[in-house]
């Protein structure tokens, strides 16, 4: 399974939990909107950890980034 698939399935298996639990309203901590689309490019490229730290405790991103990654295709 590659990055891709990998976040992939994170995006759909912490999507309903951290709506529930990180909703988020007030983006606190974000790491930006050009952050998301780097990680929605290119996510095995750049060290993701950290985002994806970020992103499974706040829905505002994990939807920011669900969007991207409908809008652009990943380059191979
Ligand atoms: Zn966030």
């Amino acid at each position: 399974m590659g990055r891709k698939e990998e976040l992939e399935e994170l995006i759909a298996a912490f999507g309903r939990r951290v709506h529930g639990e990180h909703p988020n309203p007030e983006r606190v901590g974000c790491p930006g909107r050009n952050a998301m689309i780097r990680l929605a490019k290119e996510p095995g490229v750049f060290d993701a950890d950290s985002l994806l730290d970020h992103i499974l405790k706040c829905a505002a991103c994990l939807d920011e980034l669900r969007d991207l990654r409908r809008q652009i295709k990943p380059s191979r």
